[in-house]
């Protein structure tokens, strides 16, 4: 792809100006911006002349399974549109000079690596299979998965090692060569990579797996994971000053909310001689701790882990806790 676009006064969508490029029912644009528009912004996003003000523009997947954690990020960022219920391609946020573009998530890194875009929200696979010069800014939190080598239940594999020569059906050529220990030959497949051992096209995969029902429900058994992947938010190597300001901007505004989602606020009351085991079941040394009316009675607050409450209730219970709160935590800085 050609260089960056000039920044200067760039809009992707200027306020107030119907963006043009609409989405279909299951909102896809239908193809692959990237190789069509290399080096372009799609219709509707193309730069206002002379508004005056730096914006940043930043690429969003427009379907698949990163698309509404990725919307619903923005929105807790205060980036929402600026219209509600805005089905455009590409629109400008509320509350900042951001503009998004909705693109498939796998055409992101190239987007952002040729400045199409100054950042962008895709799957940590995605980057590294594209093999994309990004600055990987912030983990998002979601869009969890492994990429693992499955052979069939039945196969004599055992282990990533015993693969050497075996014929491996996977959309991650690249990932495959760089990660499995052994050389194995690959097949190209362009999607259903499980089935491919089934049709006698492949001895085994290497294919994202979450939850690893897709596996088991096609008769396959892991041989160990190759490489863990989240959503991510990219940003482009060259930025200017400006930019780098605006993008760190972008990245504390996501930061907070994203660390927030890990965490919840957790208020309890209980008795003084009570607090060492509180603080030692909750893990913190330094809590918020307030007198009660109640003579020898302390109310503790505390921000735990999200993962750690379901441990945590039961035995703040059996150590006398009471009026145990856990609520959620809308943005949170260090
Ligand atoms: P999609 O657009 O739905 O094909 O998903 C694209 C991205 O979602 C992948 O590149 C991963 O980063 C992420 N993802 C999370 N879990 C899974 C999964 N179980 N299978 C495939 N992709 C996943």
């Amino acid at each position: 792809m050609g260089g960056g676009t000039a920044r200067g006064s760039r809009a992707a969508v200027p306020g107030g100006r119907a963006a043009d490029t609409r989405v279909d029912d299951d909102r896809d644009q239908g193809r692959a911006l990237a190789s069509s528009r290399r080096g372009r912004l799609p219709l509707g996003a193309r730069p206002a002349e002379g508004d005056g003000i730096d914006r940043l523009t930043i690429a969003v997947p427009v379907k698949g399974r990163l698309r509404e954690p990725s919307v619903s990020l923005l929105e807790d960022a205060g980036l929402g549109p600026e219209q509600p219920g805005e089905r455009a391609l590409a629109f400008p946020c509320r509350n900042a000079p951001v503009d998004v573009l909705l693109v498939r998530a796998a055409d992101v890194p190239e987007y952002v690596q040729d400045g199409v875009v100054d950042c962008g929200i895709t799957g940590q696979d995605l980057v590294r299979e594209r093999g994309a010069r990004v600055e990987e800014l912030l983990e998002l939190g979601y869009g969890s998965c492994k990429l693992e080598a499955a052979v069939p239940e039945e196969s004599r594999y055992q282990s990533v090692e015993d693969l050497a020569g075996a014929r491996i059906a996977t959309v991650y050529p690249k990932l495959t060569r760089e990660l499995l220990p052994v050389e194995v030959e690959l097949v190209d497949v362009s999607g259903s990579v499980e089935i491919a051992p089934r049709l006698g096209l492949a001895d085994g995969i290497v294919d994202l797996v979450s939850s690893g029902n897709t596996l088991r429900t096609n008769g396959l058994r892991s041989l160990g994971q190759l490489f863990s992947s989240q959503a991510v938010l990219i940003g482009r190597q060259d930025l200017t000053e400006q930019q780098s300001a605006d993008t760190s901007r972008l990245v504390s505004m996501m930061r907070a909310v994203v660390e927030a989602r890990a965490h919840r606020y957790l208020m309890l009351n209980t008795r003084e001689s009570g607090l060492d085991e509180v603080c030692r079941i909750i893990g913190s040394r330094s809590p918020s701790v307030l007198p009660l009316a109640e003579p020898g009675m302390v109310a503790v607050h505390a921000l735990v882990p999200s993962a750690e409450v379901w441990r945590l209730l039961p035995e703040l219970e059996a150590a006398g806790a009471s009026a145990i709160l856990v609520v959620p935590v809308e943005r949170m800085t260090r």
